[in-house]
């Protein structure tokens, strides 16, 4: 059974870069028939932000790639929450101390500093690990009696894990193919902490075993981690899970990765919600308030480091599951396209259903006080083709409801001539006598009068244009005349030649 998991720490609102993390662990499971497991890992109370993980969830669910285990939809592997799980680690810590895969390390912060400090001067880089870890002041040389007195009386420790001296590791990337790692460049991570605390390493690969994960797919900042996180597997005796590591989101303009403040800049969201600082109060944009489609954010979030292969672009989330495959995942960085985005929503909105689109307009009605005897969705289908978001559709729309009460100027200078109220007056008369008040019919006739007039088209429908909705811009206006009604049309011809 294929199991993967999304495993944030919650320090903050989870921005893009985190959804598409989410999105292709769910894009995976799903194509699978596997699990999505979501683990919150807060093992570092300092990073900790309040609202953080209410955040996480509420974002996963709009984007509509709802976790199947996690905290509050517990499964046969919880709790979920790393600080739930404190008392799992230890034994795990202990248990590679006593097969001598880890040791007890009593540096104090200033002794390192000055290690650090004496390798700068001579130019070297410190590397706390089988090159000097005699020099230091841990459990490597102790007897177990004095590794206890110690602890005992209180002096601060933490656990530390020894890699190996002299080993070329072969880690192997679902993305990256083979990769080689000389274990003399690794250090002696913290496993362990005096607080009592595991690190995200040792929590993180100790979680994927008893999660019973198959497929670690997250981030490529967690690459180099791998071949501790290797290390450590093969010390506990524990089968290896696949990793797969996505690449970076890249800024739009300039160099490097796309981050939290790159949003501001643009006058764009990078974040799914909108998310209130607890402590600034400041507030960050995000793609729903701004109006967008999850469909869409989703859609864009895809081909961040993922193509189908084809030309294919408008995706929604039944065939991306259907198409994803993470051998179509890109090794270099995606760029993050805000212009892009906002096509993928033009085009989602395109594609939404009309009575759904309709419904939402009309709470826009609501909020405008509008009460309409007009057919909405019929509205809606004749604007649709041009707005971008749903609150375009007011705009839009908005002459149908309410009559012009003014004229744009440029239109009229254009467009209103001497002879027009003539015309208007006589238009009005031929349009009264229409019983079939249909795009069709209005159409004909009123074509069919101008051509035996003998004079141009504009010359009529330029003004009728200006008097039904107030400027030269709108779609046909023989649909206008026909969804507002035949008085309708009549009152605003009559207004405008007032
Ligand atoms: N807690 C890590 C993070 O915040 C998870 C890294 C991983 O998926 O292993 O990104």
């Amino acid at each position: 059974d294929i199991r993967v998991r999304f495993a944030p720490s919650p320090t903050g609102p989870l921005h893009i870069g985190g959804v598409r993390t989410a999105l292709f662990n769910y894009l995976f499971a799903k194509k699978n028939k596997g699990t999505f497991v979501l683990r919150i890992e807060d093992t570092d109370q300092n990073r900790y932000v309040a609202g953080a993980e209410e955040y996480i969830k509420n974002a996963l669910e709009w984007c509509g790639i709802p976790f199947d285990e996690g905290p509050g939809k517990e499964g046969e592997y919880g709790p979920y929450r790393q600080s739930e799980r404190k008392e799992i680690y230890k034994q795990y810590a202990d248990l590679l101390i006593k097969n001598g895969f880890a040791y007890y390390a009593f540096d104090t912060t200033e002794s390192l500093d000055a290690h650090r400090k004496d390798h700068e001067e001579k130019g070297k880089t410190f590397i706390y690990n089988w090159h000097n870890r005699e020099k230091l002041t841990n459990s490597i040389s102790l007897s177990e009696e004095k590794v206890l007195e110690k602890i005992n009386s209180g002096d601060n420790y933490v656990i530390r894990f020894k890699s190996p001296k002299d080993e070329i590791l072969h880690l192997k990337d679902e993305i990256r193919g083979d990769i080689k790692i000389d274990t003399n460049i690794l250090d002696d991570k913290i496993l362990f902490k005096s607080d009592g605390m595991p690190t995200y390493h040792l929590a993180n690969i100790v979680d994927d075993h008893l999660m019973k994960i198959t497929h670690v797919i997250r981030g490529e900042e967690w690459l180099p981690s791998l071949a501790l996180h290797v290390l450590l597997y093969r010390a506990l005796g524990w089968d290896i899970p696949s990793f797969a590591h996505l690449p970076l989101i890249l800024k739009p303009v300039g160099k490097g990765k796309l981050s939290k403040r790159d949003g501001d800049k643009m006058g764009f969201p990078v974040f799914p919600l909108q998310w209130v600082d607890p402590k600034t109060k400041e507030t960050a944009s995000g793609y729903k308030e701004d109006g967008y489609l999850p469909e869409a954010v989703i859609n864009m979030l895809a081909f961040l480091g993922w193509n189908p292969g084809t030309e294919q672009e408008l995706f929604f989330l039944e065939e991306l599951i259907e198409k994803f495959d993470l051998k179509r995942v890109n090794k270099a960085g995606a760029k993050f396209d805000p212009e892009k985005t906002k096509w993928f929503q033009q085009q989602h909105l395109q594609n939404s259903d009309n009575q759904i689109l309709t419904e939402q307009f009309k709470t826009i009605l609501k909020e405008k006080n509008i009460s309409t005897s007009l057919d909405v969705q019929n509205i809606i289908t004749a604007v649709k083709e041009r707005a971008i978001f749903v609150k375009d559709l007011w705009e839009l729309s908005e002459f149908y409801f309410v009559s012009p009460n003014e004229y744009e100027e440029k239109a009229v200078k254009k467009a209103w001539k001497e002879d027009t109220p003539i015309l208007m007056h006589e238009l009005t008369r031929i349009l009264s006598d229409i019983s079939d008040f249909s795009e069709t019919n209005i159409s004909s006739i009123v074509k069919g009068w101008i051509t035996g007039k003998e004079i141009s088209f504009g010359k009529v429908m330029m003004p009728l244009r200006i008097a039904l909705v107030g400027s030269l811009q709108g779609p046909d206006l023989f649909q206008i005349a026909s969804i507002i009604g035949k008085d309708e049309t009549i009152k605003r011809i009559q207004n405008a030649i007032e």
